[in-house]
């Protein structure tokens, strides 16, 4: 192997990625005096969380009524009982709190005719504990609400003197013999210098992995960073077999059309102009959850009532809402129909298909944001110095089902989080210890591997088989069969990377190269969800398993963890925290209210 020269940094915190989880924690990181390094693959304000329209959920009851209590029922109704309750109520009484922070950081919400913060309705959310109408709970701006959150936590992060290392590719954590994370070693994009950060606290922040699929309404850096640097630290991962296809991909490009166009009165039709979400769905009909809704479409399009040449897709219909209304509250979207389905959605409905949008699953963690490495004696255990926030994590509010504008409020949530926790546990007054040489030479010789492989498989061919194989064998509805298969191929496929082509040996701006290592990343991810799918013999929200249509709370309310080595994949499993943060007679939600119950809309 070459030697490779780096250059050391040392920080009390190091955030990997600069989405809407990384910035809301460097930025509380740095408020409190701690030297926080963020270190992006992409220019902040080009991370996925830019892409996100609808909103953000907190029980700010702008608009009508609602409570912390409501949206965390709706939230552990949602998970379909397999989120951890303390982690779901944090969420749910922290997040007006997070998102009034968001406004004095600056972030420009969309107003009401008294000037409050706008909020819509979503899919899942409701008042009453389910029993009432749907509530109007998340906050938007326009639909460009990642955007907004983006641009103002950026601009926050810099006055609060945080320093960014933009175009830095982490390639692999620095872990002690002892399991304690001490660092990361990162690869400068645009000169080909080497950096080791050193850190007390690294924590990570690198968003999902959508792109283990063919078909995602994710950017193409959603890759699954973290979660491949966790696996080969010989960490878990959490309920990977729990992906989220969005009702409303556009058909053909995947791009996303909110939900909020549905919350603002879109509906779905099929070959019959029928609106047959009544059907399945008679209370909360278009705004059921995400799965819900996903499910109907595809048995729609199977039972032959699907649109258009191939009766493959479904319509969603903007066409009847006046014209202002788009323009004022869905004027992206509006742009994304023209541009990628060619339709003028105040005229015409827009062809859509459900498409993979969200990783339910993810590293491990407590509502601190500190990493999981479960014993057997400890289900609970930390693993020292290492944090996980943001899609890359799993804290787990969203169990089984994530609610939509449910993620940019556990990114803000978690994220101030992960900064409040680290404020106690870094002492920003003892020196750093060095990441030790034996993991940064282990780092270096994987990369030199794969920047001199010269196997039979280019790097994209071999993306490409394992999306298609994930996009039918993991897909929204499962079976024995098909999981088996998946699992299969899976082997196979990932057996393949030692055999991968890289044909480009340079070291400045090799997209070659770093393709390859996002593709050795996306791998674990992948081979997680359908080994942990092929073993949960049940259905869950997301994992719609035809072989066993019931969930089934006795055996299988309980989180997977999947341990990846290469091909092979050890599982385990660990409880659902079933307990609340505050009792009932201390202000604490009525336990009976979220017990389990079948999970109806
Ligand atoms: C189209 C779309 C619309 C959505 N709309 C909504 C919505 O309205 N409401 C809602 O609640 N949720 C929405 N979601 C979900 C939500 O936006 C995402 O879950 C969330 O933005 C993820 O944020 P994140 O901070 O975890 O990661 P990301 O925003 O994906 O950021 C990941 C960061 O990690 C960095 N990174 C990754 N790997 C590396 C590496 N190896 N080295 C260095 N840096 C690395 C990247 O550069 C980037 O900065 C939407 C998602 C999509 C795809």
């Amino acid at each position: 192997m070459a030697a490779y020269e780096y250059e050391t940094h040392e920080y009390d915190v190091v955030v990997v990625g600069a989405g809407g989880a990384g910035l809301r924690a460097t930025l509380g990181m740095a408020e409190q005096g701690l030297r926080t390094a963020c270190i992006t693959k992409v220019f902040p304000t080009r991370s996925h969380t830019v892409a996100a329209q609808g909103g953000i959920a907190a029980s700010l009851s702008n608009m009508g009524p609602d409570n912390w209590q409501w949206h965390m029922y709706d939230t552990v109704k949602g998970s379909d009982w397999l989120g951890d309750t303390d982690a779901m109520e944090y969420l749910a009484r922290e997040a007006p709190k997070a998102v009034y922070e968001l406004e004095h950081y600056g972030v420009p919400f969309s107003r009401t005719e008294e000037g409050k913060i706008y909020q819509r309705p979503f899919g899942g959310h409701t008042t009453e504990f389910g029993e009432g109408p749907p509530v109007q709970r998340t906050c938007a701006a326009a639909d460009r609400t990642g955007h907004a959150i983006l641009h103002t936590l950026y601009g926050q992060s810099l006055k609060e003197q945080a320093e960014f290392y933009i175009e830095y590719f982490a390639i692999d954590l620095l872990m002690s013999e002892d399991g304690q994370c001490r660092g990361v070693l990162a690869w400068k994009l645009d000169d080909g210098t080497m950096h080791v950060f050193a850190a007390k606290m690294v924590v990570l922040a690198t968003g999902g992995y959508g792109r283990a699929y063919f078909s995602a309404t994710s950017a193409h850096t959603c890759t699954g960073d973290g979660g491949g640097m966790i696996a080969r630290a010989g960490l878990p991962l959490q309920d990977m077999e729990f992906v989220q296809f969005h009702p409303t991909g556009i058909y053909g490009s995947g791009c996303l059309i909110t939900e909020g166009a549905r919350g603002e009165g879109g509906y779905l039709t099929n070959s019959e102009g029928e609106r047959f979400m009544e059907r399945y769905a008679p209370t909360y009909k278009d705004l059921a959850s995400r799965d819900v809704v996903s499910r109907c479409m595809t048995l729609e399009i199977r039972e032959g009532r699907g649109v258009g040449p191939d009766g493959d897709h479904i319509h969603l219909h903007l066409n009847h809402l006046p014209p202002e209304t788009l323009a004022e509250r869905l004027p992206g979207i509006s742009e994304s129909a023209r541009i990628f389905a060619g339709v003028d959605l105040t005229k015409e409905p827009i062809p859509v298909l459900p498409t993979v949008h969200y990783n339910m699953g993810g590293i491990p963690t407590n509502y601190w944001g500190e990493v999981l490495n479960p014993t057997a004696d400890d289900p609970d255990a930390i693993a020292p110095g290492l944090m996980a926030v943001g899609e890359a994590g799993c804290a787990s509010v969203h169990g089984a089902n994530r609610l939509g504008s449910n993620s940019l409020i556990d990114l803000v949530v978690f994220g101030r989080a992960a900064a409040i926790r680290a404020g106690k546990v870094v002492d920003p007054h003892i020196s750093v210890a060095p990441p030790p040489r034996a993991a940064i030479d282990a780092a270096f010789e994987r990369f030199d591997g794969f920047r001199h492989a010269d196997g039979g498989t280019p790097t994209a061919e071999l993306r490409l088989e394992m999306q298609r194989a994930m996009q039918s064998d993991a897909a929204v509805f499962r079976t024995d069969k098909t999981l088996a298969e998946g699992v299969d191929k899976m082997e196979k496929i990932a057996g393949k990377l030692d055999d991968v082509k890289v044909t480009d040996r340079s070291l400045v701006w090799n997209s070659d190269l770093m393709e390859t290592l996002e593709l050795a990343n996306l791998m674990p991810n992948a081979l997680a969800t359908v080994v942990a799918a092929e073993a949960r013999k049940e259905s869950r929200g997301a994992h719609a398993h035809e072989d066993y249509p019931d969930r089934d709370d006795e055996t299988w309310r309980k989180h997977s963890l999947a341990r990846v080595d290469g091909a092979k994949v050890t599982l385990d499993y660990r409880p659902v925290h079933l307990d609340p943060l505050t009792a009932e007679d201390e202000g604490g939600i009525d336990l009976k209210k979220i017990a389990p119950k079948a999970r109806v809309y």
